[in-house]
């Protein structure tokens, strides 16, 4: 489904086997004594940061934690407001509320992103942050974004967890605004496992993120940990080596995943872009996307269903539009009362996504896939 996992091989498995064969340590830090100077989580960091052009990184224990220890550099109180977009995967929503705060869920416009007008009417004294996610691997109007983030004052963090390896303009996406999360799920594009990363703009928001996602440790190197500094109490989301051993192999292979990822969503496309009955998402200009998955419009709900169920005869699974839905447009979370209570304000977003159908790309994607996308696209329209 997103191809890290396609690629796992003997490479993982030397990265692993050094900590196996030599450091026998499994943790991130401490055991100088046995560890022979073998630093996997350490490496990972170095090495992800110099990938993305970022000064720091933090890796931690998933995605879902990353945008949680992001929070955790704003010092939320009750009442405070973090923004964030309604069709994204509900980790995002989850973070905010698990850090304090309230989440306030923005429509999309055509990118399937946050809509940058919508964005700005949500504004208000309480709002502290917002979230932007790359949906699906490519970018909405970050540049309309960030703009409106200065002026207001506000935090911008990055949901990177479908976007790693890919840009709006010269900037990788998670480096655009303030801090940037990255998940190495199994689903993602490069994995881990379970896995995540932040990278920062400021020296201080590292800092503190650093100490929150280890109980308040400020890792201070004067002093034995058990002796360490400390201001605030934080939380437990350290990464442990054998993550930090397999996100190294993994980081390695991220240029050639996104390239092919794009070659393949170029192939698909090729082979259907004639239908004018379809309309492919909004990219921003100068966007270099992941290319997760090919996604486009039809004409209506019915229209889009009918393809699902042409797709799904053909062994192809679409991805998230419109199945799994369930779980990444927030007016259907029902679960989470504050955010369901404001779902009439979600029609926009319902109605551009009730629309649209999602192709996964595979980096070894079967030589017939784009043929058998069209097939399924005759047969929805046609018929
Ligand atoms: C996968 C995902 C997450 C959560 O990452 P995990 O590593 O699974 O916790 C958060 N946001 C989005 C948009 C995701 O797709």
């Amino acid at each position: 489904m997103s191809p890290g996992y396609e690629l796992i091989s003997q490479d993982e498995l030397k990265e692993l086997s050094s900590i196996f064969k030599k450091s026998k340590t499994l943790s991130r830090m401490g055991f100088d004594k046995i560890r022979k100077n073998i630093f996997k989580v350490k490496e990972f960091e170095k090495l992800f940061k110099k990938k993305i052009n970022s000064k720091y990184a933090l890796a931690v224990t998933s995605g879902t934690a990353a945008l949680r220890v992001a929070l955790s550099t704003l010092d939320l109180k009750k009442n405070d407001e973090v923004i964030t977009q309604s069709f994204t995967f509900v980790a995002t929503a989850e973070a905010i509320i698990e850090a304090g705060a309230k989440p306030i869920c923005c429509n999309i416009d055509e990118t399937l992103n946050l809509d940058p007008l919508d964005f700005e009417k949500k504004i208000n004294k309480k709002t502290k942050a917002v979230i932007v996610v790359h949906m699906l691997g490519a970018p909405g109007h970050m540049g309309l974004i960030k703009k409106i983030c200065l002026k207001r004052k506000i935090k911008l963090i990055e949901d990177t967890a479908w976007g790693c390896g890919g840009k709006y303009g010269n900037d990788y996406l998670g480096t655009i605004g303030d801090i940037g999360c990255f998940s190495f799920d199994f689903a993602k594009t490069i994995t881990t496992g379970e896995g995540g990363m932040l990278v920062f703009k400021k020296k201080k928001d590292f800092e503190i993120a650093s100490a929150w996602h280890d109980h308040g440790h400020e890792n201070n190197p004067k002093l034995n940990r058990w002796e360490d500094s400390r201001k605030k109490s934080g939380f437990n989301f350290r990464m442990n080596e054998m993550q930090g051993a397999v996100g190294k192999a993994q980081l390695k292979k991220l240029s050639k995943l996104v390239k092919k990822q794009n070659l393949n969503y170029r192939k698909i496309w090729d082979e259907i872009k004639n239908f004018k009955e379809i309309k492919l998402r909004e990219i921003p200009k100068n966007s270099y996307i992941t290319a997760d998955a090919l996604i486009f419009s039809l004409q209506s709900k019915k229209q889009a269903l009918k393809l699902r169920k042409e797709l799904l005869k053909r062994n192809i699974m679409t991805k998230i539009l419109p199945e799994a839905i369930n779980w990444h447009f927030a007016g259907k979370w029902e679960h989470i009362k504050c955010i369901f209570a404001n779902r009439s304000q979600l029609k926009k977003t319902q109605t551009i996504l009730s629309k649209s159908v999602s192709i996964p790309i595979f980096f070894n994607m079967d030589k017939n896939f784009p043929s058998r996308v069209k097939s399924a696209l005759i047969k929805a329209i046609r018929s």
